[in-house]
């Protein structure tokens, strides 16, 4: 099984983290899957929370500035989001 198949597995399946969240690092462009722990909505942000550090496997942690969501980044949090909300 895919790690994404997995992601979509634990999302689906409740409040459970997702294994790993699909991101491209802006300093060195590389496209990785990062465990993020427990993704959380703050409602005072429009971003959201992440329970773990990001880790580039290249350039080590980042923050949120240095991070953009790939399209699978993109429904991926949007599964959460969803599965936050009910
Ligand atoms: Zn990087």
């Amino acid at each position: 099984m895919k790690l994404i198949d997995n992601i979509k597995q634990s999302l689906f399946g409740g409040d459970r983290a997702a294994a790993g969240l699909n991101l491209q690092c802006q300093k060195c462009n590389g496209i990785f899957d990062c465990d993020v722990g427990k993704i959380t909505f703050p409602a005072d942000s429009d971003r959201p929370a992440f329970e773990k550090e990001i880790i580039c496997p290249k350039c080590g942690a980042l923050s949120m500035d240095d991070i953009l969501l790939t399209e699978t980044g993109q429904s991926q949090l949007t599964q959460a989001h969803l599965s936050a909300m009910d």
